[in-house]
């Protein structure tokens, strides 16, 4: 332990680790390790520490201690030699007889305002996940939304339905041996989960990621030229740097360019300052590989931090965020009020504007279990058609239809694709368009004011 340069103290248990705190924390903590992909060994360790962290300190650091009784189990010194890494740390924790979990208590305060989690792959050695929650920057959640009431967002010209096309582009920020990491990247490509891992290099992976940027990008290029209509691409920085004329022709042709990560990977274990220095770099890289400044951002992959701190990462990159998509739970635009600015008076609140994405109709789930199955196109065709045909008739709803280079640009795919487009092309009051002019209806149509006020509308 001393190489770790550890307190060796225990801590009086705080009024907040009682037993049902404590079994909820386990639970999160196995929660966090069902999301690391594979069947390896993976050990989770679920932290309580005390900050009072804002945008405006983001550097403070909590003070955490460990145990000495963890000494000599292994898989928990692999745990804390990452822990000792991170150099900032002073780790003290608690361990409940089971090598799986430990709790970390705060070494200094002793309340609870934010949460640590630590996942380890045990497969790699190498990868361990901090979770870090900041308390100030978190969401209150909503489960009534709108109602039985709803909200009509309005659709310019009478449209019953704005239909918003989304394209993935990943290929190239991919996890790639070649780019240091362990191995090649086992997630969403054609082998999926039936082999779609190997330790190292796996070229068979490379390869399809290959296609997407290769062939598909064009592919699908000319399928909207065909119908005339843009998209919103979800840009991954490194991927769109590595095919520039590409990056050059989605702009050409009218198609949004939008955050997706300067990789694409969890950034689960960044700091604040690091979230916020990620979502600035991404900003400024597209806009220097594009020559448009992004208005808009879908990580997906972030920290429960990262859409909280979008505003911030866009000032810094000397932009403006319209758009947020970090959210899946309703079928219309919204704004939400930010925590941070509730003391400010209401002309100075911007509040931020939220495009609900969703997962059920993302060609993703050609690769994922439960999902379209791997070669039948048709039964996505009509998924989206179903899906189409419900919010039509509705009226006054939002389409998304998440897409992936090289998931749906293959040719079968891309064939049911078509159909799907055909089959809304020909129905009055369907507005195919992008996010950022989605964005741009909703901040003219509805402009924030704080409260839920904002649907009363421009006019009032
Ligand atoms: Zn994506």
């Amino acid at each position: 332990m001393a190489m770790l340069s550890l307190r060796q103290s225990v801590l009086p248990a705080s009024s907040s680790d009682d037993g049902l705190v404590l079994a909820q924390r386990q639970r999160q903590a196995q929660a966090l390790c069902g999301l690391s992909w594979g069947s390896g060994k993976c050990t989770s360790v679920l932290g309580a520490a005390s900050r009072s962290g804002t945008p405006s300190s983001l550097s403070s650091r909590p003070t955490i201690a460990v145990h000495d009784k963890l000494q000599g189990l292994p898989g928990l010194v692999q745990q804390l030699s990452v822990v000792a890494q991170l150099g900032w740390w002073n780790v003290e924790a608690d361990c409940l007889g089971d090598t799986q979990h430990i709790v970390f208590r705060d070494g200094s305060h002793g309340d609870e305002s934010s949460q640590y989690s630590w996942r380890w792959d045990g497969r790699t050695n190498t990868s361990c996940t901090m979770v870090h929650v900041e308390e100030s920057l978190q969401f209150p959640r909503d489960f009534e939304g709108f109602g039985e009431e709803g909200f009509d967002p309005q659709w310019p010209n009478g449209a019953r339905i704005a239909v918003s096309f989304v394209l993935n582009y990943e290929e190239g920020g991919e996890r790639s041996v070649l780019d240091g990491d362990p191995f090649s990247e086992p997630y969403l490509w054609e082998k999926g989960a039936s082999g779609g891992y190997k330790e190292g290099r796996y070229v068979n992976a490379e390869q399809d990621f290959e296609y997407g940027s290769r062939a598909a990008s064009w592919r699908i290029l000319r399928l909207f030229a065909e119908f005339g209509w843009s998209f919103t691409t979800y840009a991954v920085a490194y991927a769109l740097q590595r095919n520039p004329t590409f990056a050059k022709a989605l702009v050409r042709d009218g198609h949004e360019i939008a955050c997706h990560g300067v990789r694409w990977l969890d950034i689960w274990d960044l700091s604040l300052e690091e979230d916020v220095a990620y979502i600035e770099k991404n900003v400024r890289m597209l806009h220097e590989i594009t020559g448009e400044m992004p208005v808009g951002a879908y990580f997906g992959r972030g920290t429960p931090n990262t859409r909280a701190l979008f505003p911030e990462g866009w000032r810094r990159a000397g932009g403006e965020l319209l758009w947020s998509s970090e959210c899946y739970n309703d079928d219309v635009p919204y704004w939400l009020d930010l925590p941070w600015e509730a003391s400010l008076p209401a002309e100075q609140r911007k509040g931020m504007l939220m495009i609900p994405y969703n997962y059920d109709c993302n060609d993703g789930k050609f690769h994922m279990s439960p999902g379209f199955g791997s070669s039948v196109a048709e039964t996505y065709e009509q998924y989206l058609k179903n899906t189409f045909d419900c919010l039509y008739r509705e009226g006054g709803k939002m389409m998304n239809i998440p897409l992936h280079t090289r998931i749906i640009g293959k040719p079968g795919r891309s064939e049911a694709l078509r159909k799907f487009m055909r089959y809304i092309a020909d129905k009055p009051g369907v507005w195919v368009t992008t996010r950022r002019d989605i964005a741009k209806h909703m901040r003219a149509k509805f402009p924030y004011k704080p409260d839920g006020a904002w649907r009363q509308g421009s006019s009032s």
